[in-house]
């Protein structure tokens, strides 16, 4: 990669003066910033941040099928994107401004061609960005867990002040398997309501190996298991979070007045919750964010059934 991270993250800010989208979304997300809630969940390891970003409700909204089934233009491939929008190119994907951003910087990373949003083929390419962009987490939405663009590849970054803090309390962690120069672990069940697997690697090779082991253990849905990935860089090496789910979305999901329009993606996993109004935001107490991720994360019960199945040699 011939570009730093400071320079990627400049040029894609840069085009915000001419890309009147953009400049609105950022500044909408900057002010949402500054009037975000912590909430402190269950045993106090984890912290949700609820924030207003009315920009977000496409994504909110999204009907799967549709994107699914090709009945509307894909706005990751190039004929559709913005005319504004600059890329930088990178091994087969490109660099983009996240036009919705969630946090910021918000970049999408999205194959340079039209193929399936799959995680199996392409960890390698997600544990190879952390160090393209080493400030940043990158993430990666299943087609069924998230993602506005469940047709198109693409991974997604932000910084990495934005992710959960259990993922790094190595003590709490518990080793499942070795692969070379990669380990798996799970984490004590009680401890988050976010049941989470976590390989540390200092080898790509062996990551991917012990990947594949963890998602032929994992539910199988009709494209891949559910799940949402993080990937960041740490002194031990890359760390690659995958959280299994069992529900696209939570059971008080709603697009009504009065109702929830959560879809769980990757950043609510990482506890930062968006909602598209006050109104919504004031509905998100500590006891309906920890019935949304009961909802479409595993249950304790079938998280611990695969452990045991990992642990079995
Ligand atoms: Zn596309």
């Amino acid at each position: 990669m011939k570009y730093s991270e400071k320079e990627i993250i400049e040029w894609i800010l840069g085009q915000a003066p001419l890309w009147t989208l953009l400049r609105e979304n950022v500044s909408r997300t900057l002010d949402a910033g500054k009037h975000r809630r912590d909430t402190m969940l269950g045993t106090g390891l984890m912290t949700a941040t609820v924030q207003v970003l009315a920009h977000r409700k496409a994504s909110a909204t999204a009907d799967l099928s549709d994107a699914l089934s090709g009945r509307r233009p894909c706005f990751l491939c190039k004929d559709a994107r913005p005319r504004e929008q600059k890329i930088i190119p990178w091994e087969g994907y490109e660099i983009l401004a996240n036009p919705y951003p969630l946090a910021m910087p918000h970049l999408t990373i999205a194959s340079a061609t039209h193929r399936p949003q799959l995680i199996a083929p392409n960890i390698r390419d997600m544990a190879r960005l952390t160090r393209v962009l080493p400030d940043m987490a990158i993430f990666y939405n299943g087609p069924r867990c998230g993602a506005s663009a469940p047709d198109h590849m693409h991974f997604q970054a932000v910084p990495k002040t934005a992710i959960d803090t259990t993922w790094t309390l190595d003590p709490e962690l518990i080793p499942l398997r070795d692969e070379g120069r990669a380990r798996l672990y799970a984490i004590r069940p009680d401890l988050t309501p976010v049941p989470f697997f976590e390989i540390i690697s200092s080898s790509d090779a062996d990551t991917v190996r012990l990947f594949d082991t963890l998602l032929a253990a994992l539910p199988q849905g009709d494209l891949e298991p559910m799940v949402n990935v993080w990937a960041f860089g740490t002194r031990e090496g890359t760390r690659i979070v995958i959280i299994p789910r069992r529900a696209h979305r939570p059971s008080c999901y709603g697009t009504a007045e009065g109702e929830l329009t959560v879809s769980p993606a990757s950043l609510e996993m990482a506890g930062l919750f968006t909602t598209l109004s006050p109104a919504q935001a004031e509905l998100l107490t500590e006891g309906k964010i920890l019935e949304i991720l009961g909802d479409v994360c595993l249950t304790i019960p079938e998280y611990a059934l695969i452990c045991k199945h990992l642990t079995r040699k």
